[in-house]
């Protein structure tokens, strides 16, 4: 095993994709939350583990358990679009397997075929592969990783897990400047569970020369250790694949069209909720189509397409309408990362499908949020891009939206005009609250380019066309544009009008919904069963709650205080999005909204 705290140098392995390591302990490790049904997963009793005075030493690697022998993952990534070489893994490290208990549901089995779970500790101190940083996570980046995963989960996205999160006296400094002075922060860990946290990236070590960067991966001509990862991957978590497939190359065509299918339904449910992952890089790419690495995530408030969550992607590459497609990309990267594994005309058809694989996925999932559930008409896409394009418009919230559609009453065909009419205004009226006031929206539309810049770029845009084609981020920059004629309009308009407006949009949109909606009950002998089957599926797909941005504010700012109790009560809170939640108020756009979150900094 290697002793990173006296084995300075940082290492680029060639010959292997794990290496040993020992995690550095805590000092003075404590709990700040454990999920119950996450440390369920391996066999571990929430309140044992509480009780045990050991706990907090063994779940953040501060203490090694019975049997566990800790290695650190070496894996590459594309970054950005580009090819970055060896980058991980420096701050999580592999403790072992554990076997799932004999009860686990055959949800979970399903999820994991292989029966057992991987656990890792993340923020464990140096591993051979920290380069110049120090391997630590801190309490803020830390609950938001915590309280992320158990959401996803409850919300039924694909995600790894977090069992528990203990933080501790020990303090690292992080370039965060508070009171002019840079920030000393508790050393935090989160254990994570998952069937495995092997990503796209793992495959690029083997990667040779890169054609923009220049770089190669590693592990360059190890076909052999490549064989064996596949092998070890596709045999283990995709056994059902292993076994259908006498023949290797339909076997791994096989294999990553699995691949390829689970990221497209991962991604269209992150659509549905309004998740934004914030760094898609390759390296965060799970191979077993989970979402892994919570780092400058968020969840819209007020729907915008061009919505970025992470404070460093100047250029919107990772924004909420870019996710569908970046995801492909990556998928390519795999593809090219597998080489000869893959036959080239696999690769392209198995890409050729992932757009109308996602397109089905997606809309699959918005039929539901709508309530659509007995038919499948052809204007049911139109309807759900006309009903984002309206809550664009009015700065509506993209959850609060959703959760409202259920309350509407749904039309019977019976209905007198006056009838009608009253449940078309009841109906508006309940949308027109989710919308943003004239000042909110200006605030929102407001560049978020340096003035300067802007100027510059403007009259670039109208002396010289031609050379404003030519900028490298024009995409980006017409993006401001875009905002900056909003806020014009808006500056042009009044409260009044604003409304007017805005119930005109909306007026327009639930005469089309309730159109749709009369069809639903079309020729159905019980329209009351249609109807509650309509508002509980829906109610089971709309979350009441998410973990906004201020809500993970709140609780890391009570936690730095040293009070803890909040990570555990909105953990409850967030475990059971889809029910009333009294005591937790969602307001959607207001001020504290469409935050973006620091990038580099855990
Ligand atoms: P991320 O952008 O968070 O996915 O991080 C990319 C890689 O940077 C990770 O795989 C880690 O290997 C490395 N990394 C991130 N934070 C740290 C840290 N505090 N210490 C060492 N390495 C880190
Ligand atoms: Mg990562
Ligand atoms: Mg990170």
């Amino acid at each position: 095993p290697i002793d990173p705290s006296k084995d300075s140098g940082v290492r680029t392995v060639k010959g292997a994709c794990f290496s040993r390591v020992q995690q550095q302990p805590l000092v003075n490790p404590k709990f700040v939350a454990v999920s119950e049904p996450a440390l369920a997963l391996i066999g571990l009793s929430a309140d044992d583990v509480l009780r045990d005075p050991l706990g907090p030493e063994y779940l953040s690697g501060s203490k090694l358990m019975p049997g566990s022998e800790p290695a650190a993952h070496c894996y590459c990534g594309h970054q950005f679009g580009n090819f970055a070489g060896q980058l991980g893994d420096g701050a999580a490290s592999y403790l072992g397997e554990v076997k799932a208990p004999a009860d686990q549901s055959v949800d979970l089995l399903n999820e994991n075929p292989c029966g057992r779970w991987e656990i890792q500790v993340k923020g464990a101190g140096l591993t051979p592969f920290s380069r110049q940083a120090d391997g630590r996570k801190v309490l803020r980046s830390s609950i938001r990783e915590f309280l992320c995963s158990e959401a996803m989960f409850a919300l039924g996205v694909p995600t790894t897990r977090a069992g528990s999160l203990v933080t501790s006296d020990l303090r690292v400094t992080r370039d965060i400047f508070y009171d002019g002075r840079p920030r000393q922060e508790r050393c935090s860990v989160v254990l994570r569970i998952a069937p495995s946290f092997i990503r796209f990236g793992s495959f690029e070590i083997f990667k040779p020369m890169d054609e923009l960067t220049g770089r190669q991966g590693p592990s360059v001509g190890r076909n052999d250790i490549r064989t064996q990862l596949l092998d070890y991957v596709i045999e283990t978590f995709y056994p059902e694949i292993q076994q259908n497939h006498a023949d290797r190359a339909e076997r791994n065509a096989a294999f990553f069209r699995e691949v390829t299918v689970r990221t497209a339904k991962m991604v269209a449910l992150w659509q549905c909720v309004g998740f934004v992952h914030g760094v898609l890089n390759t390296d965060n790419m799970s191979i077993v189509g989970v979402t892994l690495d919570y780092g400058p995530f968020g969840f819209m408030d007020r729907f915008d397409p061009d919505f970025v969550s992470n404070n460093s992607d100047n250029s919107g590459r990772y924004s909420y309408q870019a996710q569908p497609a970046v995801c492909r990309w990556n998928l390519a990267r795999l593809a090219e990362a597998l080489g000869p594994e893959l036959r080239p005309q696999s690769r392209q058809a198995v890409l050729d499908e992932y757009l109308p694989l996602y397109n089905g996925f997606y809309l699959g999932n918005m039929r539901k949020k709508l309530g659509l559930l007995r038919k499948e008409e052809p204007e049911d896409e139109t309807l759900v891009t006309d009903l984002l394009q309206t809550m664009h418009n009015t700065g509506a919230d993209f959850t609060n939206t959703f959760r409202s559609l259920s309350q509407m009453s749904c039309p019977l065909g019976e209905e007198t005009q006056e009838e009608e009419e009253a449940a078309l205004g009841c109906s508006v009226d309940l949308l027109l609250e989710q919308c943003s006031s004239l000042e909110e929206l200006k605030e929102a539309n407001k560049p978020t380019m340096d003035h300067r810049e802007l100027v510059m770029v403007l009259s670039l845009a109208q002396s010289n066309p031609a050379l404003f084609e030519m900028l490298a981020d024009k995409a980006s920059v017409s993006k401001q544009l875009e905002r900056l004629a909003r806020l014009k309009e808006l500056v042009d308009t009044n409260p009044e009008d604003l409304k007017a407006k805005q119930r005109e949009d909306w007026t327009r949109w639930v005469k089309q919904y309730r159109k749709r909606l009369a069809q639903e009950c079309d020729g159905q002998s019980d329209p009351q069963e249609v109807e509650e089957e309509r508002v509980r599926t829906m109610d089971s797909v709309n979350p009441r709650v998410v973990l906004r941005n201020y809500i993970a504010q709140n609780v890391i700012e009570a936690a730095e205080a040293g009070d803890y109790s909040e990570v555990q009560r909105i953990l409850k809170v967030l475990e059971n999005p889809f029910s009333a939640q009294p005591g937790l108020e969602q307001p959607g756009g207001g001020a504290e909204g469409q935050v973006r979150n620091e990038g580099g900094a855990e």
